[in-house]
């Protein structure tokens, strides 16, 4: 059973000073909760630092991969099919702007059936689908996800010219 503990607030700077003496004693005691505050600043550091996937602490990482399974497995049952129902569909046509699409094969049902709406029904859009690749496709394939999206852009800024 983890200790209830402000882990947030505290590294957040947002604990009275009281209550951060009292749990800065708890930190001398407990390795527990040493560790989850150790995890908690590693993984602030990824989200306010540039730093390619493979640099990301082991640890982050996998909590990372966890907490993605956890999510896939708590909304989805195998094979279902969850039609796009999302407002903006209906408003698809006021878009400007060169869109692109992208998604993974591995993804849920919901997923992909969405990227493949979106391809259908939105006129000019271009799409990349990744073999082998589940949600995090950025993440997953960091170089050519990058590729593309150079590639895009600058195509993009060569038609606008
Ligand atoms: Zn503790």
């Amino acid at each position: 059973m983890a200790c209830e503990i402000p882990l947030g607030e505290y590294l957040d700077g947002e604990l009275a000073a009281d209550a951060r003496r009292l749990l800065e004693v708890h930190l001398t005691d407990c390795a527990e909760c040493r560790r989850r505050v150790d995890l908690e600043r590693a993984f602030k550091e990824i989200y306010t630092t540039p730093l390619r996937p493979e640099e990301a602490p082991p640890d982050v990482r996998r909590r990372m991969m966890q907490w993605n399974l956890e999510s896939y497995r708590a909304d989805q049952s195998p094979n279902q099919v969850t039609p796009p129902e999302f407002v903006a569909a209906e408003h698809l046509d006021r878009l400007t702007m060169p869109v692109l699409a992208t998604w993974g094969t591995l993804d849920v049902t919901s997923t992909l059936r969405s990227g493949e709406w979106l391809v259908a029904n939105l006129p000019g859009i271009r799409s990349r689908v990744f073999e082998g690749v589940a949600h995090m496709v950025n993440l997953e394939r960091p170089a050519e996800f990058n590729q593309m999206l150079r590639e895009f852009l600058d195509e993009s800024e060569r038609a606008a010219r």
